[in-house]
């Protein structure tokens, strides 16, 4: 007998360039998965116009998004990488669980009263619902499991609430999902302001390593990044610059921390530094080897969008047949 896998879903939003953040946070992380599950992959487009986005510049952003999450490993022979906005029933299912949503559980969600202050010219619906289309991205796939960060949780939680009182009203109908944990995610901070979270969207580019920086650029980054004056590379409270490029180092060596005490006893932060962007140019290099490939040849991105598409809707279509049942609708035979 055939076993049948377990299935991971998982959106990225395509709103810049990935970040290292992003890498060791979360698409290192699905390269493994693809072997264990089913996975289901996609580019959050629909979610990134809660923000105004310029129209040639998402576009631009969707295509380099795409061929970079190739780049970095996603088999297209193993898991499903589509766009959002290609498959309809996100639209779709949304609207229906937006009438199983309560206007107080949606007022509760941090994430919308973080964006809201950051956007204060713009708080639309779209960036108040953003959680049931979440919800939807979701349960549409009936995955098993979800993996997220931690500013994620809030928004799973939901989503569970929405499945557990759909199916309780009607009868089951979607997977309640589950998170998964990566066992080596990784919170990779900002080399600016080492006590926030490194972002795509942050408006100091020395904050972040994007991945298409290149080899001079990474190491101007790392040299750049804000430590502290004790010149002992060591982990530990207060040193949250040094602890941000231990973690950065260790991600891209697998090597521990006390490993690393030990590789720079004696030695000053600007050797340090100085191997923390190497390590990291060379992680980058054949990714960016790789992308180069992809995003130049548009007939073949496009082949990708448009067969994956019809492989994300094949499973989504299911549910969203099933949900109109429920609801009371009537579907033309
Ligand atoms: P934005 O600034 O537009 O929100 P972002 O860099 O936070 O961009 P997202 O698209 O929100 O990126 O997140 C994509 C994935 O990357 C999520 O799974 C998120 O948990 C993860 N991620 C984002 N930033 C980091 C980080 N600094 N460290 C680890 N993981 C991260
Ligand atoms: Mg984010």
């Amino acid at each position: 007998m055939e076993e049948v896998k377990k299935r991971v879903l998982s959106m990225l939003q395509p709103t810049g360039t990935f970040t290292l953040g992003n890498y060791f946070g979360a698409i290192k992380n699905f390269i493994p998965l693809q072997d264990e599950y089913e996975c289901v992959y996609a580019m959050a487009d629909l979610h990134a116009i809660t923000v105004r986005q310029e129209p040639a510049a998402l576009r631009q952003n969707v295509m380099k998004s795409y061929a970079l999450t190739l780049a970095c490993g996603i088999d297209l022979e193993k898991s499903i990488l589509f766009l959002q906005s290609q498959v309809h029933e996100h639209a779709e299912l949304a609207w229906i669980l937006n009438c199983y949503t309560q206007f107080g559980e949606l007022s509760r969600m941090t994430q919308f009263k973080d964006k809201s202050a950051k956007h204060a010219d713009n708080v639309n619906a779209g960036l108040f619902t953003y959680p049931v289309l979440m919800a939807a991205d979701i349960l549409l796939y009936q995955a098993d499991y979800v993996p997220i960060g931690a500013d994620q949780k809030q928004h799973l939680e939901l989503t569970r609430n929405i499945a557990e009182r759909f199916n309780t009203l009607y009868s089951p109908t979607f997977k309640v999902p589950d998170p998964l944990i990566p066992k080596t995610g990784a919170r990779i901070m900002s080399l600016q302001e080492p006590t926030k979270k490194m972002s795509k969207s942050d408006p100091n580019v020395n904050s972040f390593v994007s991945l298409l920086d290149d080899t001079d650029t990474v190491i101007r980054k790392f040299k750049r990044a804000v430590t502290d004056s004790e010149a002992c590379v060591r982990f530990a409270e207060g040193k949250d610059g040094i602890n941000n490029l231990m973690g950065i180092y260790s991600c891209a060596t697998g090597k521990t921390y006390e490993e690393i005490e030990k590789e720079f006893e004696g030695k000053g932060y600007g050797d340090f530094k100085l191997a923390v962007g190497e390590v990291v140019a060379d992680t980058l290099k054949p990714i960016q080897e790789k992308y180069n490939q992809i995003i130049t040849d548009k007939a073949y991105l496009e082949a990708c969008f448009a067969d994956n598409a019809m492989k994300a809707e094949r499973i989504a279509r299911k549910t969203v047949s099933k949900v109109m049942k429920k609801v009371g609708y009537i579907i033309n035979k």
